[in-house]
């Protein structure tokens, strides 16, 4: 049975060009602090990852500081002003939400949009600068949330805004300009390259306090010898995102056409967030009364992989903040699964994926005819 993997929010396959950019890059030898040819030569493949991720962010490479993940980077954002206070979006990242436990949160309408009046509301009522973190685009739903304007609405307040682009960069076109953004992060295990590199990219004048300290790599922002054969990786990911771009409607039309027919073969399932623009790639589907880990199971044994909108924790179903906050109930919440296409998704894995679904729904969840 061949496996169809319909999961790349979680992690996108390896692209083969960045793992061949990655392969040769093991055989670069120094230390990119070195100044002898060997450490120069390691430099410059770390510049040259620079400047494409800089690319695919609309910003130059002094810009980009590089980190060891999505999740180092939102830390190094929301921890980097510790003189402000920070305002977070009810549906961020865990490692949004773990950062910032006692913010108070923005919260979202039922499609799962973020609610710009309260936003207004919560940076009036506290005292001093604030710092808000407002996701691009939503990584259980693909919801994407109005960044510019949150932008404007922060800075008229004489806030920060940070933007979590994870699951946005390689779907959307991204330029940290237009989006008003001040600080946006970016992974590249989302985009086809390799898990352990994210990047968080900074506006000219702003200087986050370093959570890393050691060496004086990044710019002093963040210590420790670079990770090369993984930013090669990366910055090899960036450029082919930005040049595949427009793949992004080939995957809007294969997922629009898994939710029409999964709406025709199981009636009962809702499309979360489907009354609002999503990224192309991602469907979250919630069918009442079938636990999100069980249908991920099922789905497993039928030779597909899609993830739970809800997370799962010492074996226990959790239902998903994010559709909690949509206003779904903790049963609802902790039924839906997400599945996620990418570079390598086709027509025959979305047939795949809706007859596993059919029949797991019609076998165990629907209630017989009466
Ligand atoms: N932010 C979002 C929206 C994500 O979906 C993820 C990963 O799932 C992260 C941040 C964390 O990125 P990383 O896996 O590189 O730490």
């Amino acid at each position: 049975m061949t496996r169809v993997y319909l999961d790349h929010n979680a992690s996108a396959p390896l692209k083969p060009a960045v793992k061949a950019a990655m392969v040769q890059a093991l055989d670069l030898v120094g230390n990119p602090s070195s100044v002898h040819g060997f450490g120069r030569a390691v430099r410059r493949a770390v510049e040259d990852a620079r400047a494409q991720v800089a690319a695919l962010a609309g910003v130059r490479p002094a810009q980009v500081f590089f980190t060891g993940s999505g999740t180092e980077a939102n830390n190094l954002a929301l921890r980097g002003f510790p003189g402000r206070r920070l305002v977070v979006s009810a549906i961020e990242h865990e490692s949004v939400l773990a950062t910032a436990p006692d913010a108070p949160r923005i919260p979202v309408d039922r499609d799962g949009v973020a609610d710009l009046d309260a936003l207004k509301r919560l940076l009036a009522a506290g005292e001093g600068p604030a710092l808000v973190s407002l996701m691009l685009a939503n990584n259980e739903t693909g919801v994407i949330q109005p960044v510019a304007q949150a932008a404007a609405i922060a800075h008229a307040h004489g806030a920060l805004l940070h933007c979590d682009a994870v699951q946005a960069a390689g779907r959307l076109p991204l330029d940290l300009a237009a989006l008003g953004a001040d600080l946006l992060t970016v992974s590249a295990h989302k985009i086809g390259g390799p898990a352990g590199a994210g990047a968080l990219i900074i506006a000219e004048g702003l200087e986050p306090e370093a959570l890393i300290r050691g060496g004086g790599q990044e710019k002093r922002r963040r210590a420790g010898t670079e990770n090369v054969v993984g930013l090669v990786g990366f910055g090899a990911a960036a450029r082919l995102a930005l040049q595949e771009l427009p793949d992004a409607e080939r995957l809007t039309r294969l997922r629009d056409a898994l939710e029409a027919q999964v709406r025709d073969a199981v009636p009962e399932a809702l499309v979360m967030g489907g009354g609002a623009a999503r990224v192309g790639n991602t469907s979250c589907l919630l069918l009442p009364g079938a636990p999100g880990e069980t249908q991920v199971m099922a789905l497993d044994l039928a030779g597909v992989a899609v993830s739970a909108g809800s997370a799962c924790s010492s074996g226990k179903v959790k239902p998903s903040h994010v559709l909690a906050a949509m206003g779904q109930g903790a049963d609802a919440a902790a039924s839906a699964i997400r599945v996620s296409l990418g570079w390598d998704s086709d027509a025959a894995a979305v047939d795949r994926f809706v007859a596993a679904y059919a029949g797991m729904a019609q076998r165990r969840w629907r209630a017989p005819a009466a």
